[in-house]
Protein backbone atom coordinates (compact mmCIF):
# COMPACT_ATOMS: atom_id res chain seq x y z
CA UNK A 1 0.00 0.00 0.00
CA UNK A 2 2.59 2.50 0.43
CA UNK A 3 4.52 1.68 -2.73
CA UNK A 4 1.82 2.53 -4.29
CA UNK A 5 1.04 6.05 -2.41
CA UNK A 6 4.99 6.90 -2.53
CA UNK A 7 4.40 5.88 -6.36
CA UNK A 8 1.68 7.96 -6.67
CA UNK A 9 2.66 11.14 -5.06
CA UNK A 10 5.41 11.20 -7.03
CA UNK A 11 4.00 10.96 -10.18
CA UNK A 12 1.68 13.57 -9.13
CA UNK A 13 4.26 16.39 -8.23
CA UNK A 14 6.38 14.85 -11.20
CA UNK A 15 4.48 15.84 -14.31
CA UNK A 16 7.37 17.69 -16.28
CA UNK A 17 10.83 17.28 -17.08
CA UNK A 18 13.12 18.74 -14.14
CA UNK A 19 15.60 18.98 -17.64
CA UNK A 20 14.22 20.49 -20.09
CA UNK A 21 10.70 21.44 -18.71
CA UNK A 22 8.67 19.09 -21.28
CA UNK A 23 5.59 17.29 -19.82
CA UNK A 24 6.80 13.69 -19.43
CA UNK A 25 4.80 10.46 -20.34
CA UNK A 26 4.54 7.49 -17.78
CA UNK A 27 6.66 3.84 -18.25
CA UNK A 28 7.37 0.88 -16.72
CA UNK A 29 4.13 0.58 -15.53
CA UNK A 30 4.54 4.16 -13.36
CA UNK A 31 8.39 3.53 -12.00
CA UNK A 32 9.49 5.60 -14.72
CA UNK A 33 8.29 9.05 -15.69
CA UNK A 34 10.36 9.76 -19.76
CA UNK A 35 10.74 12.57 -21.47
CA UNK A 36 9.49 12.61 -25.06
CA UNK A 37 11.43 16.05 -25.74
CA UNK A 38 15.15 15.03 -24.00
CA UNK A 39 15.50 11.42 -23.71
CA UNK A 40 15.81 12.16 -19.87
CA UNK A 41 14.13 8.82 -17.42
CA UNK A 42 13.48 10.26 -14.09
CA UNK A 43 12.97 7.91 -11.79
CA UNK A 44 10.64 8.04 -8.04
CA UNK A 45 12.40 9.66 -5.45
CA UNK A 46 12.69 8.94 -1.89
CA UNK A 47 13.88 11.52 0.89
CA UNK A 48 15.84 10.05 3.72
CA UNK A 49 14.23 11.79 6.50
CA UNK A 50 15.95 10.91 10.12
CA UNK A 51 13.90 10.73 13.63
CA UNK A 52 15.24 10.41 17.33
CA UNK A 53 15.12 9.69 20.73
CA UNK A 54 17.25 11.77 22.63
CA UNK A 55 17.91 10.51 26.24
CA UNK A 56 20.08 12.25 28.81
CA UNK A 57 22.56 11.06 31.45
CA UNK A 58 19.44 10.74 33.87
CA UNK A 59 17.90 8.68 31.11
CA UNK A 60 15.20 10.90 30.68
CA UNK A 61 13.88 11.61 27.11
CA UNK A 62 13.54 14.73 24.87
CA UNK A 63 10.71 15.34 23.09
CA UNK A 64 8.83 18.12 20.97
CA UNK A 65 6.03 19.83 20.07
CA UNK A 66 5.75 21.03 16.78
CA UNK A 67 4.69 24.28 15.84
CA UNK A 68 1.26 23.28 13.98
CA UNK A 69 0.56 20.69 16.59
CA UNK A 70 -2.21 20.35 18.48
CA UNK A 71 -1.87 21.50 22.54
CA UNK A 72 -0.22 18.72 24.35
CA UNK A 73 1.28 16.66 21.44
CA UNK A 74 4.41 15.48 22.39
CA UNK A 75 7.07 13.59 20.00
CA UNK A 76 10.28 13.29 18.63
CA UNK A 77 12.61 15.45 17.21
CA UNK A 78 12.60 14.46 13.40
CA UNK A 79 14.27 16.19 10.04
CA UNK A 80 15.09 15.73 6.57
CA UNK A 81 18.86 14.84 5.80
CA UNK A 82 20.48 17.57 3.86
CA UNK A 83 22.72 17.35 0.62
CA UNK A 84 26.02 16.12 1.43
CA UNK A 85 25.28 14.88 5.05
CA UNK A 86 25.33 11.84 6.58
CA UNK A 87 22.55 10.40 8.42
CA UNK A 88 24.70 10.42 11.67
CA UNK A 89 25.18 14.50 11.08
CA UNK A 90 21.81 14.99 10.45
CA UNK A 91 21.02 13.38 13.87
CA UNK A 92 23.26 16.01 15.47
CA UNK A 93 22.46 18.90 13.50
CA UNK A 94 17.98 18.85 13.77
CA UNK A 95 19.05 18.13 17.79
CA UNK A 96 21.07 20.94 18.01
CA UNK A 97 18.24 23.04 15.61
CA UNK A 98 15.72 22.15 17.19
CA UNK A 99 16.47 22.03 20.73
CA UNK A 100 19.54 23.62 21.09
CA UNK A 101 20.96 20.46 22.80
CA UNK A 102 24.12 18.61 21.51
CA UNK A 103 24.28 14.92 21.49
CA UNK A 104 27.44 12.65 21.11
CA UNK A 105 26.60 8.90 20.14
CA UNK A 106 23.98 8.52 17.53
CA UNK A 107 22.45 4.57 17.24
CA UNK A 108 20.49 3.50 14.28
CA UNK A 109 17.04 1.28 15.31
CA UNK A 110 14.88 1.05 12.66
CA UNK A 111 13.51 2.80 9.72
CA UNK A 112 9.77 3.06 8.27
CA UNK A 113 8.50 4.11 4.86
CA UNK A 114 6.52 7.35 4.96
CA UNK A 115 5.45 7.81 1.72
CA UNK A 116 3.52 11.79 2.69
CA UNK A 117 4.60 12.60 -0.08
CA UNK A 118 7.95 9.94 -0.21
CA UNK A 119 10.21 9.85 2.83
CA UNK A 120 11.75 6.85 4.29
CA UNK A 121 12.35 7.75 8.51
CA UNK A 122 15.74 6.35 9.64
CA UNK A 123 15.07 6.52 13.21
CA UNK A 124 17.74 6.74 16.05
CA UNK A 125 18.65 6.84 20.01
CA UNK A 126 20.73 9.37 20.41
CA UNK A 127 22.75 10.27 23.73
CA UNK A 128 22.72 14.26 25.11
CA UNK A 129 25.68 15.99 25.76
CA UNK A 130 23.81 19.01 26.89
CA UNK A 131 20.45 19.42 28.59
CA UNK A 132 19.69 23.52 28.60
CA UNK A 133 16.79 23.54 25.90
CA UNK A 134 16.29 26.47 23.66
CA UNK A 135 13.98 25.70 21.19
CA UNK A 136 13.78 27.56 17.16
CA UNK A 137 10.56 28.41 17.89
CA UNK A 138 10.10 28.22 14.22
CA UNK A 139 9.52 24.19 13.54
CA UNK A 140 9.56 23.39 17.49
CA UNK A 141 7.58 25.76 19.86
CA UNK A 142 8.52 23.64 22.97
CA UNK A 143 10.60 20.87 23.87
CA UNK A 144 10.72 18.90 27.68
CA UNK A 145 12.68 16.17 29.07
CA UNK A 146 10.30 13.98 30.84
CA UNK A 147 11.61 11.16 33.44
CA UNK A 148 9.41 7.70 32.89
CA UNK A 149 7.66 8.60 35.37
CA UNK A 150 6.80 12.48 34.15
CA UNK A 151 5.79 10.96 30.65
CA UNK A 152 3.47 8.27 32.59
CA UNK A 153 1.90 11.12 34.52
CA UNK A 154 1.60 13.71 31.68
CA UNK A 155 -0.12 10.58 29.32
CA UNK A 156 -2.78 9.96 32.06
CA UNK A 157 -3.68 13.51 32.97
CA UNK A 158 -4.34 14.26 29.58
CA UNK A 159 -1.48 17.02 29.86
CA UNK A 160 0.51 15.65 27.26
CA UNK A 161 -1.13 13.48 24.18
CA UNK A 162 1.08 10.51 22.95
CA UNK A 163 2.40 10.54 19.41
CA UNK A 164 0.36 9.12 16.66
CA UNK A 165 0.33 5.15 17.41
CA UNK A 166 1.50 3.85 13.67
CA UNK A 167 4.33 6.41 13.44
CA UNK A 168 8.52 5.01 14.26
CA UNK A 169 8.10 7.69 17.38
CA UNK A 170 6.07 5.87 19.08
CA UNK A 171 8.30 2.45 18.95
CA UNK A 172 11.33 4.65 19.51
CA UNK A 173 9.56 5.97 22.95
CA UNK A 174 8.12 2.52 23.75
CA UNK A 175 11.97 1.16 23.64
CA UNK A 176 13.13 3.95 25.67
CA UNK A 177 9.98 3.31 28.29
CA UNK A 178 10.45 -0.31 28.18
CA UNK A 179 6.96 -1.42 27.89
CA UNK A 180 3.73 0.13 25.85
CA UNK A 181 2.87 3.48 26.69
CA UNK A 182 -0.05 4.22 29.01
CA UNK A 183 -3.26 5.17 27.94
CA UNK A 184 -3.73 8.59 27.09
CA UNK A 185 -6.33 10.05 29.86
CA UNK A 186 -8.68 12.92 29.44
CA UNK A 187 -8.12 16.67 27.81
CA UNK A 188 -6.49 18.44 30.82
ZN1 LIG B 1 13.26 16.69 -20.92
Amino acid sequence: MVHAVALENWQRLHRFCSRCGERTVIAAAGHIRRCPACGAEHYPRTDPAVIMLVTDEEDRALLGRQVHWPEGRFSTLAGFVEPGESIEQSVIREVYEEAGVTVGEVEYVASQPWPFPYSLMLGFTARATSSEVSVDGEEIQEARWFSREDLRAAFESGEVLPPYGISIASRLIELWYGKPLPKPGPPA
